[in-house]
């Protein structure tokens, strides 16, 4: 029996592609033989010009995951451009730091729009377009350490990736017998800027350093097995885990 991890013929959507851990999944989806559809609010000239030396074709949605306005546009456009979305990539994401005692609505609000409700609704779109052909797919979720313990100073943060988890199983259970593989991948701690302040913190840094089991933070072409092998026909069965990724951080 052979397992494939060949990605050709298929398309992926990957959100918050530009950079960090979204360009280092949508690089090596490329490389696994995907063509690409990123999708945020920055450019994304540097991701074109690295799935490009990787074979891929390549297309890009400018939109703000802010709020739900281009959830609709986003499926439309990327439809139009590849003819089926095969695979999505719930990546974009972001973080506030302050004590829980200080936290302030906005920053509440801010991150658990980008981080859980856009994820939920691009995901029911998305979800529509591989029901309705029969053909199913895969999701997979960018969740956190932060799924599976509390973290200091980051409620909204914790309280949306643990709740993505949450979701990741529910939509695996509701969609399964549909076709659609429903995953998430846990990261550890990577060099991007959404760790930007807790690198530049020297003690903060070293004490995060001191407990990865591999010795080293990660970068984001450590994330491009796990999302190769959940977006592949190797992981048809595979529904509703959360994948860690983390230098052996939870072992410890
Ligand atoms: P990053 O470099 O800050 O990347 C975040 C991405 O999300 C960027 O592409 C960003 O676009 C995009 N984004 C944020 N808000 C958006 C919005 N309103 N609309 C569209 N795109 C938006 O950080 P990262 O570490 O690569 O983060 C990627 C994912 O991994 C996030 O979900 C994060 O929570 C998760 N994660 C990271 C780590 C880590 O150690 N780095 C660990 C666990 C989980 P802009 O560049 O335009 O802002």
């Amino acid at each position: 029996m052979t397992f494939s991890f060949d990605l050709a013929g298929k398309t992926a959507l990957v959100t918050g592609a530009n950079t960090g851990l979204g360009q280092g999944i949508a690089v090596a989806l490329a490389q696994a033989g995907a063509s690409i559809v990123a999708v945020g609010r920055s450019s994304m000239d540097e991701t074109e010009r690295l799935c490009r030396e990787a074979g891929a074709a390549f297309h890009s949605v400018q939109a703000d995951l802010s709020s739900l306005e281009p959830i609709e546009r986003i499926v439309a456009e990327a439809v139009t451009l590849t003819g089926r979305i095969g695979i999505l990539v719930n990546n974009a994401g972001i973080i506030r730091r302050a004590d829980a005692i200080d936290f302030t609505e906005k920053d509440w609000d801010d991150v658990m729009n980008v981080n859980l409700k856009s994820t939920f609704f691009l995901s029911q779109a998305v979800a529509r377009t591989m029901i309705a052909d029969e053909q199913g797919g895969k999701i997979i979720n960018i969740a956190s350490l932060l799924s599976f313990q509390g973290g200091i100073r980051i409620p909204s943060y914790t309280a949306s990736k643990s709740g993505l988890a949450g979701l990741t199983r529910l939509l695996a259970c509701e969609w399964a017998a549909k076709g659609i593989n429903v995953n998430a991948i846990a990261p550890g701690y990577f060099v991007t800027n959404n760790t930007e302040a807790l690198r530049s913190d020297p003690k903060r840094s070293s004490e995060i350093l001191g407990r990865i089991p591999a010795g080293r933070w990660g970068n984001p072409s450590d994330l491009g097995g796990a999302a190769v092998f959940l977006a592949s026909p190797a992981a048809n069965y595979i529904h509703g885990i959360v994948l860690p990724v983390d230098g052996g951080w939870l072992a410890r």
